[in-house]
């Protein structure tokens, strides 16, 4: 179909008008997308003239969804988002109650997108906690489909919990559980499988952006065979795959354990390029890296399956119901997601583009209030910050 991205031998397929679906989110995510939208298109028109145009698709989820279908995740937009391969979307509301879980979660199953992607840089500009914020410029590959998230989980006192704990105890010898008459007990699984896939990935990613530096983060100190096995299966995949590039040093792999990295990070950030975590772990550090350069509500992220090509860009914050419909979000976030998606897509110069445009308008001290209250400077509104962008792009 002519205007379908599609995947072949393993490569994107991107034609010069390919349809986009995407999500315009909850709360904020109406102020934020249409700003968005028009900073997206403005962007591809400069880089190519006209030869290239994206179609934008809109697909439900959410509150908007529910509202106008009675389901949080119509099918249809499943279906969309399988056909068209690559998709953008804003913050979902999580319906509380009901037996619903997480909508991001939902996504990220059925696609099987098993690579979180949370690239986080400084922007000069923004106020940060750090002397030296410049010098963090690391690219998180999170697990997405393993570990506590699988949520194999019973609860203290349930029947299902006490045959648990009589099978751990009777069958396997187990006389470590402290309180077994009122424990909770949960399993994370991490396979080898899991762990190559998104080892591979985040080598894939150092190797293609001439980054060095691969670091397994994980804390196979006290759980040996689960986040022990990630780092062995990890360094195991490196030898056996990537041995060319480790010879030459073209690539070099190493590992930390996971609380050492949150104090290294901070104090050495230098010495990060690419790092690959385990689900917990990777969330953990996502976030607190964004918020080491400040960009804890501006930074962008993505959950991959580089296998079929799928692929979900998203802004990484919620649907700020305290300013929804206000013209007070930050774009960024969903801009960045965009800027990603664009790379992601082959359209570097577009990444480009609206990647530099923030930068501008950040260094100039052009920003929403989010961020001019710490920089002491007048905010802009959501779409007086799009309009300087189009004038820096
Ligand atoms: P939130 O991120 O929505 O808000 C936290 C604070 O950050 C608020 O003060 C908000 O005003 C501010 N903020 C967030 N985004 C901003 C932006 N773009 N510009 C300026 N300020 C911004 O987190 P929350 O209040 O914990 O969650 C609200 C809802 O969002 C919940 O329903 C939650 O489930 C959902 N949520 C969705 C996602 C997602 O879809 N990826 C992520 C987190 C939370």
């Amino acid at each position: 179909m002519p205007d379908f991205i599609s995947l072949k031998n393993g490569k994107l397929i991107v034609p010069d008008h390919p349809i986009i679906p995407y999500i315009e989110g909850d709360g904020v995510g109406q102020d934020i997308w249409s700003q968005a939208q028009v900073v997206f298109d403005y962007a591809v028109e400069k880089a190519y003239q006209g030869r290239r145009k994206v179609k934008w698709l809109e697909v439900l989820a959410g509150k908007k969804a529910y509202d106008t279908t009675g389901q949080w995740l119509p099918e249809e937009t499943m279906t969309r988002i399988k056909d068209h391969l690559v998709a953008i979307k804003g913050p979902l509301e999580t319906p509380v109650g009901g037996g619903i879980r997480s909508l991001n979660v939902a996504l990220r199953q059925e696609l099987d997108l098993y690579a979180c992607l949370r690239p986080i840089r400084y922007f000069k500009g923004i106020d940060s906690p750090l002397k030296d914020p410049e010098k963090t410029n690391i690219t998180v590959f999170r697990e997405n489909t393993e570990d506590i998230y699988a949520g194999i989980e019973w609860e203290a006192k349930t029947a299902d919990v006490k045959r648990v704990i009589e099978f751990l105890q009777t069958d396997m010898k187990v006389d470590k559980i402290r309180f077994p008459a009122t424990s909770s007990i949960g399993i994370k699984p991490i396979s080898i499988e899991g762990s190559e896939r998104i080892v591979r990935a985040a080598i894939e990613y150092a190797l293609k952006h001439k980054l060095s530096h691969v670091t397994l983060v994980h804390k196979g100190n006290i759980q040996k065979f689960t986040e022990g096995g990630f780092r062995k299966w990890g360094y195991e995949l490196a030898q056996r795959e990537y041995g060319a590039y480790l010879e030459s040093g073209q690539l070099q792999i190493n590992d930390i354990i996971a609380d050492n990295f949150f104090q290294q990070a901070l104090l050495h950030p230098e010495n990060f390029d690419v790092v690959v975590l385990t689900n917990l772990n990777g969330d953990y550090a996502s976030d607190a890296l964004a918020a080491q350069v400040g960009g804890i509500g501006i930074s962008p992220g993505a959950n991959i399956n580089y296998q079929t090509g799928h692929a979900i860009f998203e802004a990484t914050h919620g649907t700020a119901p305290d300013i929804a419909g206000q013209d007070k979000a930050n774009p960024c976030s969903i801009l960045l997601s965009g800027a990603m998606l664009f790379a992601y897509i082959g359209w570097q110069e577009v990444a480009d583009r609206i990647q530099g445009a923030i930068e501008k308008a950040l260094e100039n001290q052009e920003m929403t209030a989010d961020l001019a209250q710490a920089s002491k400077v007048k905010a802009l509104s959501t779409s007086q910050f799009a309009k300087r962008l189009i004038t820096y792009l």
